[in-house]
């Protein structure tokens, strides 16, 4: 490593550190989730004009329109989510892969869909490089990844007019003799002007067993359903 490097690596250390001291500050609590914000390095996650930005606490472009979500706004879903080691989480959206880096230091198996395609390709590059071991999907993430469900959690990262009925149906029921939990589903849910944060969690196998809960409000790029064949939309 070359002393430059090894510069900017401890300098991006202590960035880390001041933005999970920002978001104890903010009100994220869940220290397993603070624990994995101050592991990812998520100057390699924006592009490299923006590397100085990377460890403030806001969203930032990363080409195709898309952005990174602000580390707040990824704590805070990860938070609702309460992620236990081993449990497997659906993402969709992944974009940058930031969300999902997060989601795998704190151990869970992480699937995640996006529909760009060309983004999709630089960021499994990316995750890959990092050791960040992901599996991931092109297609249109708002019917779910029926393949390897039922999961513990399915985190949508862009903005939904409604909750798909996919997502719902791949929660893991809850199950009385072993204890375990059913699956619960965090996702910003309205128009392009706001949403709301919204968490389902399923509480039984019938068709209605599900209570719903809705948070703070955010802003996210527009949940797009259907293929986007072409790479380029
Ligand atoms: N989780 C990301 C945030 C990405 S922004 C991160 O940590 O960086 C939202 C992403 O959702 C965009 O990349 C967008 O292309 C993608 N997206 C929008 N609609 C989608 C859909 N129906 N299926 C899959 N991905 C979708």
């Amino acid at each position: 490593m070359t002393d430059a490097s090894s510069h900017d690596n401890s300098t991006y250390r202590r960035r880390r550190e001041r933005l999970v001291q920002t978001l104890r500050d903010r009100g994220i609590q869940d220290e397993r989730v603070l624990q994995a914000i101050g592991a990812v390095p998520r100057h390699k996650f924006v592009e490299p004009a923006f590397r100085n930005r990377a460890y403030a606490d806001e969203a930032l472009p990363i080409g195709l329109d898309q952005t990174i979500s602000q580390p707040f706004t990824v704590a805070y879903q990860t938070s609702l989510l309460e992620v236990e080691p081993h449990d497997r989480i659906l993402e969709v959206g992944t974009g940058s892969g930031y969300q999902a880096a997060v989601l795998c230091e704190m151990e869970a198996r992480v699937f995640s869909i996006e529909r760009h395609k060309p983004l999709l390709t630089r960021t499994k590059t990316l995750l890959d490089d990092l050791g960040y071991s992901i599996r991931t999907r092109h297609g249109d993430g708002t019917r779910g990844w029926p393949a390897f469900a039922p999961y513990d959690g399915i985190v949508v990262t862009a903005a939904a007019p409604n909750i798909p009925d996919a997502l719902l149906t791949q929660l893991r029921q809850p199950s009385a003799p072993d204890g375990t939990r059913g699956g619960r589903l965090v996702i910003p849910v309205g128009g392009r002007d706001g949403q709301t944060m919204t968490r389902i969690s399923r509480t039984g196998s019938g068709p209605h067993d599900y209570e719903r809960e809705e948070y703070h409000n955010f802003r996210f790029v527009p949940l797009v359903e259907g293929d986007d064949k072409n790479g380029d939309s």
